[in-house]
This record gives structure tokens, sequence and C-alpha cells, in this order.
């Protein structure tokens, strides 16, 4: 080596080495590290209730959850004491309509028609916060009712902390047959815009990937509404349109959710391959056992279903046939941050506390293909956990008695 290459070198290694000194950008904070300490922990599953149960939380994620003498928490860790109180995975919304507010304030018809999507948005702003603070940490959005794409957009707001909200799964607009969805009521010459998307035969690739492609995470269609003469509810979409709706979601790794309340849209849904059927009050015990055999979840909305006899007596057939049972309410039909009532109707019509508690916890993440980031307590699953004063499992009513909330590390309701 010459003395000229030598100075190369020498310069070059120089170089390198101030290179490697400048700051690559903002130091990162190290991670929040929290200790909670309940009266009890409720972990998702289990049906007997971890009594003096501490949970270890660092950054996003649960580091460990055991009893004081196994848990050995870091000097750094700010310890929050719960006396009283039970903690429990957050709680899992499996159908909520954000962007609609309750019938009893606006008609459906109404909220479609005259309200602005700005006035829409602003609206479930709110509505976020409410759900979040009730102690609900992630929701299924079902459908924005006319109100476009604005769920993709309420979902950036909050992944990016512009504001408070749940985690959101979004299905944007939903699939109507032609002629079957509303509003309704108008002269026929009229064309009034829908409340969701319709599509047919063919076209329903398209809409489907159109619908993917602008931020759904679940296709949700309508297996069968009340339409045309008579008033009654019948079935939409063919088997073979369901089916071309399942496998073009299928075919990129999304699940469809199909709206369905009679026994015909049921089993068409259930045949087609959705993951979830909505609603299914008019469900038999042959039908249930369908869906049992093919695996689908049914997500029986009874705060939204009211409370008749017929109603209890499908979702008792339901229990009865094994189907697995998500929680899901319809909220936005009635208010958002009500959303406890849906566990509620299930302790009202049969259901043990502790399993409407699965229902809405671990039942729910793993319906959503989420149950290894969420629904049950236990290390590396993501910090969402609250604390109700209480005890759910004895009294479901507690969960109205929200004295925590944390979403993925970050507090959201102080106790
Ligand atoms: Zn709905």
């Amino acid at each position: 080596m010459n003395t000229r290459c030598l100075w190369f070198v020498l310069i070059c290694c120089a170089a390198v080495s101030v290179w490697a000194q400048i700051p690559t950008g903002p130091q990162q904070e190290p991670a929040a590290v929290y200790l909670l300490k309940p009266t009890r922990v409720f972990d998702g599953e289990s049906a007997s209730l971890h009594q003096g149960w501490v949970v270890l939380v660092r950054g996003e994620r649960i580091q460990a959850a055991g009893t004081a003498a196994d848990v050995k928490a870091p000097a750094e860790a700010k310890v929050i004491e719960m006396p009283g109180t039970t903690l429990l995975p957050g709680l899992i919304e499996g159908h909520s309509h954000v962007l609609l507010h309750p019938y009893s304030e606006t008609s459906w018809n109404d909220q479609n028609a005259l309200e602005a999507l700005s006035l829409r948005v602003a609206r479930a702003t709110n509505h976020l916060r409410s759900t979040l603070m009730a102690g609900f940490t992630t929701i299924r959005d079902l459908g924005t009712e006319g109100a476009g794409y604005a769920d993709v957009g309420l979902k950036q707001a909050v992944e990016q902390s512009i504001i408070p909200g749940p985690r959101m799964l979004v299905v944007t607009r939903a699939i109507v047959a032609t002629g079957s969805y509303g509003p309704k009521g108008f002269a026929p010459e009229w064309r009034v815009p829908q409340g969701a998307e319709e599509a047919d035969g063919e076209n329903l690739i398209r809409v489907v990937r159109d619908q993917i492609g602008k931020g759904a995470d679940w296709i949700k269609v309508y297996a069968d509404y009340v339409w045309g003469p008579g008033g009654i509810a019948a079935p939409t979409f063919s088997l073979e349109e369901l089916k071309l709706i399942v496998d073009t979601a299928k075919s990129s790794g999304r699940a469809v959710a199909a709206h369905a309340s009679t026994p015909e849209g049921m089993r068409r849904a259930t045949l087609a391959g959705v993951e979830t059927i909505e609603h299914g009050n008019g469900g038999t015990p042959e039908v249930f056992r369908l869906m049992k055999e093919h695996g689908v979840a049914l997500c029986p909305t009874l705060s939204a279903g009211g409370n008749s006899e017929a109603k209890r007596a499908s979702f008792r057939a339901a229990l009865d046939a094994g189907v697995t049972v998500a929680s899901g309410s319809d909220v936005g039909v009635f208010a958002h941050g009500d959303n406890a009532r849906e566990l509620e109707a299930m302790v009202n019509f049969g259901m043990a506390p502790v399993d409407a508690l699965r229902s809405a916890t671990s039942i729910d993440a793993r319906v959503l293909h989420m149950e290894n980031q969420l629904g049950r307590i236990g290390p590396g699953l993501l910090a969402d956990l609250i604390a109700v004063e209480g005890d759910p499992t004895q009294n479901i009513t507690a969960l109205r008695r929200v004295r925590f909330v944390m979403k993925g590390g970050t507090v959201f309701k102080q106790f």
C-alpha cells in the first residue's frame, strides 16, 4: 500500500466514524412500565377468577401476569392500586355503527338523507370516545350506513392518536342487492342515495375488490332484508352470488359477515362460507345446526333485536346447537357507550355471566382472527385492559362501573 492509498483509507475510516455518531432521529423514550394491582383478574377464558393477581405492562404489551410473588416488577414500574376491582381484557364490540346515532333521536332514513357527512363524522368522534371510555377497546364496525368510506378515516384518526377511540375493524359501505335496501317509501321514479353499495351478479367481484382497496378489513353483505311488496324479510342474493362475494374476499384473506334473519338467508350465507351471521332472529334449530357444522359464529345483537319471545327462543336454539356466540350489539341504533347492554341482555336471555364475558373477550378475538393479540390477559398480548368495580362474573352490571381503561399500554381512564 503506498502513502496515497493509506491516506485515502484513513480519511474513509474517519468519515464513517463521524457519520456513525450523527443521531438518526429523536431519542426513543423508554417504554412505560405499569404494575396493575386489582383485587381479582378475569383472564378472558378461565371461569375461576385469579384473586390477588397483578399484571405487569411494558410498552404496549403485557409482560407478565400472576401472583405478586411470581411477578417481579422493576423499580421504574408505576404501581396502580385498584382495590375492589376486577381487571379484565378490554371488551370487544363485534357489531357497531359509529356513524349512526340512536333512531330515537333521528330516524335511519333522515340520518342517511339529511345529515351532512361532516356532521356524521363529528358525531362519530364522540361515539368513539364514549365507546373506549365504556371499556370497549376494539370494535368491528359493520357499515357506515350512507356515510361512504368515513370509517376508514376514523380508523386512521384513532391509529394516529388524533382522537381517542377503540381499535377498529371496518367494512366501509357494505354490499346489498339492487332494490333490497333503503331509504324506502319514495315513488319508484326516484333514484335516492342508498345506505349501502348496490351490486349484483358478476359485478360483485369488482365491488368486493373496490371496498377492500378502499380500506375494508371485512366485507359485510345483506343476505336478506325487508324489501318489496309485503313488508317482510326475504332473501336477497342467490347462493351463487353469496359464494362469489365470499370467494373474492377470501382470496385476499378477508372474511365476510352476513346480515341475515330469515332461515333461508342464514342457510345460504352459511353454505356460501361467511364467518359470522348478524342478528339471526328467525334462526331455527336446523339452521343453527348447519352453522355449527360449518363453524359459522352468530352475532345475535340482542340489545337491538328487542326482547320478544321469538328472539329468546331462537337464541336458546343457537346455544343448544352449540353455535359460537360472538358478542355484538348493533350499537348506534342505541347510544354509543351503552355497549354493555348486550352482555346484560345475554345474561338476561339465559347465558352465564362468565360466558357473556368470554364472548366479548377471547371468543370475539378468535372470531375476528385476533386471538394472538387480544381478548386474553397473558404475556405478549397487547395491553388492552380495563378494571371495573365489583365482580362482573357475579353481577354483569359491574361492567357499568368502568374505573380504568388502558389500550395498547396507554392509560385513557385513570383509576
Ligand atoms: Zn347493524
